[in-house]
């Protein structure tokens, strides 16, 4: 992860900072990992599932949910320890994602998970019981060296989707809780509340490019921008694109329809 810079922009004291605060809040999330991961992980959902426990990973995920519905993809770009470790990886990813089935791979991962979700749920009789500690070892989730190992292989898989794919690869094609979040936008858009979010302004851009070449996730920002059309599923709301712009194109916050 390297540092922005925004001269020029209208955040051009704050940009620098929130990229700072984002990194390092990435970064604290990679390290807490093993304490973290039973938290966050969709097959300790299934896991409990199997028992009729909702565990703590299924709270966060249905958190999630809710939350997307004004934040959007806010978890994917500030929190989560899978995207930060591919951005840490960032500068040996050559090329970014392309469009088109990639991008709906994860559509067909997620739905699998619920169909087995559901299934697990219905043959141990329903949620019997809700756990946010299943798993855990006094609320650790690495406390010996096979899960180490599992983790382990889980990162290096996280890894190869990034570098074959494109920047975030595993975020962009694989990841089945982005889906759930991409959903609650979905619904927040169609109903329009105000929520976080990009706004354009094209007629400041100078066609620099930055924006893109520094989105985490690969997207054409500046084509957006062109097209004053800066709702996608695949924003992650990291802001980057805000805060490298040197004419502050890009407008990052709380918007209306
Ligand atoms: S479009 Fe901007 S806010 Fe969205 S992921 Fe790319 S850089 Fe981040
Ligand atoms: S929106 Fe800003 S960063 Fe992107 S191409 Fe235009 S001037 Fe450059």
């Amino acid at each position: 992860m390297t540092e922005q810079q925004s001269p020029g922009n209208s955040t051009e004291n704050a940009a620098p900072s929130r990229q700072t605060i984002r990194k390092w809040i990435l970064i604290i999330s990679f390290v807490l990992l093993p304490v973290t991961l039973f938290y966050i992980s969709p097959i300790i959902i299934l896991m409990g599932a199997a028992e009729g426990v909702a565990t703590g990973s299924m709270l966060l995920f249905i958190a999630n949910f809710i939350l997307s519905l004004v934040v959007a993809r806010l978890w994917c770009g500030w929190l989560c320890p899978m995207g930060a470790w591919q951005e840490i990886c960032t500068p040996v990813m050559k090329h970014t994602v392309q469009d088109g089935w990639r991008n709906y791979v994860k559509y067909l991962i997620t739905a699998a998970w619920l169909v087995l979700l559901g299934y697990l749920f219905m043959g141990a009789g329903g949620i019997r019981a809700i756990d946010p500690f299943y798993a855990t070892d006094h609320g650790l989730s690495i406390t010996s060296v096979e899960p180490l190992i599992v983790v382990i292989v889980i990162f290096l898989i996280i890894f190869a989707a990034a570098f074959f794919m494109g920047r975030r690869g595993f975020c962009r094609v694989l990841c089945p809780i982005a889906p759930l979040m991409i959903i609650g936008r979905k619904i927040r858009n169609l109903a329009g509340w105000p929520a976080l979010g990009l706004t354009a302004d094209k007629a400041k851009c100078i066609d620099c490019n930055k924006c893109s070449n520094e989105c985490p996730m690969g997207l054409d920002v500046h084509g957006m921008v062109k097209d004053e059309k800066m709702e996608t599923p695949e924003c992650i709301d990291c802001a980057t694109c805000a805060d490298v712009c040197p004419k502050g194109a890009i407008t990052f916050g709380i918007k209306g329809r």
